[in-house]
């Protein structure tokens, strides 16, 4: 039996603008054909089993022909596949859709359209231009700018003035010059109020507001590029005032955010939704001890111990993965004591029903060691990463303590699109978030030897995880506690904002 296609609308950039729909079907798909314009987080939902084709990869300037696009699709429909054909801004709207559905009719392939929220509205939208407004105008109209090689643009500018409607030109950005003295020819007031709209709704917009006449001069000198859009109309003086895209706390801001692989979601989203130009770093990754022999051994003699501890939710993960093993549950666990170091890792504990007994004040090792030394009579079971922190040792030492310091998981530096990483790096205003030690390591591997590192500031939580990342002659700023509030609110000092 034959597969089917979905045409799916991708939005414009930002990833929350891919409708659920479009989610649903891309979460499902077999095969997946892109396009350059879809941003990398969205393509994150590609499962991993999916194949992923890029039909946007300029090769020597020659995109994949459209004949072969079609053909791909045809082919894998044909071929029994689930497929999702995924398209920048809506398929429809100049998107060449409608071509690639002919062939699949021709041969009888089901196929679904999924609409997506277009460029032409949504970044006038983000750029604080509403498209219609009582006040300014009645219609709107959506042109392409781009001309076929060679030939002069078909655009009927006499009209397009008579309307009086805002118009956004798509494709534009080369035939800018060449719109805007149609426009003026045609008799449209030099005054008339326009923009340009870049990069939209992603955290590297930028809006250039300027007259019909004066627009490009203006969109040279700042030296605009594709992907843009072009509006013309009275409704463009509305942007200073509806800047709120601009106007978020850290619009623009770099921010790379270093986490073990899969738990870098809510920092992330959450540095987004307030501007930053997040770029997610999984530059460590945690992986478990099996067998763990020695944590085999510590759950045999479990009733030994007064209190466990656990430092991480990757220790805490390890836990529960060796009562799965053991064909056990949270109750193997009977009446022994739970300290944990934070509230990340209270949650992985709550998440299986059970609570910390304690969480030190300041989350880092140090005061977790010295407040189990304050409350332990018996011995303490310490779960955690081969590598970890002297200091929790250390101060169960100092006061006696016995213990049993097991290494239930290892952490693995990565070195995933260093490019990306590098570039980042030379920019003086990127900020680094640092969780613990271990990401400071694996971020200056992944970077690499040689590097600069003096331009990052480091954005870190607890003082072992800044004398790390001092190491490395980054400077830092350290995180009044350890939680994603007091991170943000760092950053957002920092930025200065
Ligand atoms: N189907 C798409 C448009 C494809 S044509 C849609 O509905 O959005 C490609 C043009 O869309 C680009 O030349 C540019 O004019 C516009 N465009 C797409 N994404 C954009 C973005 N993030 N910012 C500004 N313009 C964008």
């Amino acid at each position: 039996m034959s597969g089917r296609v979905t045409l799916v609308g991708a939005g414009p950039g930002d990833p929350g603008l891919l409708t659920l729909k479009g989610r649903e079907a891309l979460e499902k798909a077999q095969v997946v054909v892109y396009d350059r314009l879809v941003g990398p987080e969205i393509l994150a939902l590609i499962p991993e089993q999916a194949e992923r084709i890029n039909v946007g990869k300029e090769s020597s300037h020659h995109l994949v022909p459209q004949e072969e696009i079609s053909r791909i699709l045809l082919e894998k429909a044909l071929a029994g596949q689930d497929v999702v054909r995924l398209k920048g801004g809506d398929p429809f709207l100049f998107g060449r859709g409608g071509e690639e559905l002919e062939l699949l009719a021709a041969h009888r392939v089901a196929f679904q359209v999924v609409p997506g929220v277009t460029s032409a509205l949504a970044v006038p939208a983000y750029g604080g231009i509403p498209v219609t407004h009582r006040d300014c105008c009645s219609s709107l109209h959506i042109i392409t700018g781009h001309a076929r090689a060679g030939k002069a643009l078909e655009i009927d500018f006499e009209a397009l003035v008579r309307t009086g409607g805002t118009l956004v030109f798509l494709m534009g950005v080369t035939a800018l010059p060449r719109i805007c003295a149609g426009l003026l020819a045609a008799g449209m007031d030099p005054d008339t109020p326009a923009a340009v709209v870049e990069r939209g709704t992603t955290p590297r917009q930028r809006r250039i507001g300027a007259s019909l006449a004066g627009l490009p001069r203006m969109a040279e000198a700042e030296q605009v590029s594709s992907p843009a859009v072009i509006v013309v109309g009275r409704v463009c003086a509305l942007a200073e005032e509806f800047d709120w895209f601009g106007a978020l706390p850290l619009k623009g801001v770099p921010v790379v955010v270093t986490r073990p692989a899969g738990r870098a979601g809510a920092l992330s989203g959450r540095l987004r939704a307030l501007g930053a130009d997040v770029l997610e770093y999984p530059c460590i990754e945690t992986v478990p001890t099996v067998p763990c022999p020695a944590m085999e051994r510590a759950m045999d003699r479990l009733g030994d111990y007064e209190w466990l501890a656990l430092t991480s939710p990757a220790g805490a993960e390890a836990l529960w993965a060796c009562l799965e093993r053991r064909g056990a549950d949270a109750r193997a666990l009977g009446g022994v004591k739970l300290a944990v170091i934070g509230p990340g890792t209270g949650r992985a504990l709550r998440a299986h029903g059970l609570r910390a007994d304690y969480v030190p004040e300041v989350y880092d090792a140090a005061h977790l060691g010295e407040g189990l030394a304050a409350r332990a009579a018996g011995r303490v079971l310490i779960l955690r990463a081969a590598e970890s922190s002297p200091a929790l040792t250390e101060a169960l030492e100092r006061a006696g303590t016995e213990f049993a310091d097991v290494a239930v998981y290892t952490t693995r530096y990565e070195n995933p699109r260093s490019e990306a990483l590098r570039a980042r790096v030379q920019r003086s205003e990127t900020l680094v978030t640092f969780t613990s030690a271990s990401t400071v390591k694996g971020f200056a591997s992944s970077v690499g030897t040689g590097a600069d590192l003096s331009r990052v500031t480091g954005i870190c939580i607890g003082e072992q995880t800044a004398a790390e990342a001092r190491k490395y002659g980054i400077s830092v700023r350290v995180a009044a506690q350890a939680t994603l509030e007091a991170l943000i609110e760092t950053i957002l000092e920092t930025a200065g904002k």
